[in-house]
């Protein structure tokens, strides 16, 4: 049984900061995700040095090993509308300020959206952005991680091609790394889902952006089929994807240390996390011959339906 990686999920600080760690804690985690601000909100309420300090000692104290954040929905750095712009980048600057004083090593956001300009210009305007707010905290321990998108819209992301030309263009390359999510792949038609998919993604990864940039990854099933573009998170294993793809991931040498966290339904009490991750930490390593898909599906519960359905969850 080889080790897993550094595994967790996204944990809510409703009650302060401080709380996500003692959630993670009683889901077991090896990992997390959190907010460092009101995901849906430009301004956040200031960390004091209190809080700041309690969830330092707090994670000191737990098993909860690598920490990454979640950026704001709102923050769209390319946007054409140069009030928006600037706004995005100031939260973003915001954002990995929080991260340097709470001791988050990622900070996950969006691309964003060229909302109609086209892909080459909204690639643009991101490394250009990019470089304004990493150019301003000039020794920041945080790294940004742009997050593969499902395509919906004018989303950027939804190809690896996006990632690789925004890394590109930035002036510090080594400070903007990647986190992969599965369900927005899968969406995206990365046939993750498959074996010969799986090892495609991957060398493509490889070659485009390299392992060493991966800085996380999101394991979600996903609710819509393959190639959808739709961003629609169900439980593991009772998705599109299935088991046998999560199955390869935890087991996969090249990720053995990449924190990897879920973003699924959490469920009343966690009870939607603790078996997510449940499930995740009883998969052994998938036979060479075994494929994803239908075949390794977790029968579906009622509360499927639910999932993906609303906001409270980062995407
Ligand atoms: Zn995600």
């Amino acid at each position: 049984m080889s080790k897993l990686p550094p595994l967790g999920a996204h944990c809510s600080v409703a009650g302060g900061m401080p709380t996500a760690i003692a959630r993670a804690t009683s889901l077991g985690c090896t990992a997390a995700q959190v907010f460092v601000k009101n995901a849906s909100q430009w301004r956040g309420r200031e960390l004091t040095a209190e809080e700041v300090a309690a969830f330092r000692a707090a994670h000191a104290e737990s098993a909860v090993g690598p920490l990454v954040a979640h950026a704001s929905y709102l923050i769209n750095l390319c946007s054409a509308d140069p009030v928006l712009l600037a706004r995005s980048r100031e939260a973003l600057a915001d954002e990995l300020s929080r991260c340097a004083r709470l001791g988050v090593g990622g900070l996950v956001v969006h691309p964003g959206a060229h909302l109609g300009a086209g892909e080459e210009a909204g690639v643009e305007r991101v490394a250009a952005s990019l470089d304004a707010v990493l150019a301003a905290l000039p020794g920041a321990p945080v790294r940004v991680l742009l997050e593969n998108t499902a395509g919906q819209g004018s989303c950027l992301g939804h190809r690896l091609e996006h990632l690789e030309a925004i890394r590109a263009r930035v002036a510090a390359p080594a400070r903007v790394g990647v986190c992969l999510d599965t369900c927005h792949a899968f969406a995206a038609g990365y046939a993750l889902h498959e074996k010969a998919g799986y090892e495609e993604m991957w060398a493509e990864f490889a070659a485009r952006i390299g392992f060493a940039a991966l800085g996380g990854m999101h394991l979600n099933d996903s609710l819509r089929p393959f190639g959808s573009r739709r961003d629609r998170h169900a439980h593991i294993g009772e998705g599109e994807i299935g088991l046998g793809a999560f199955a390869r991931l935890l087991h996969d040498p090249r990720l053995a240390g990449v924190p990897m966290i879920i973003e699924t339904e959490t469920g009343e009490d966690l009870a939607g996390h603790r078996r997510d991750l449940e499930t995740l930490r009883g998969l052994s390593r998938p036979a060479s011959s075994r494929r994803g898909g239908s075949s390794s599906r977790r029968s579906r519960s009622p509360r499927t339906s639910a999932a993906g359905s609303s906001r409270s969850r980062p995407g």
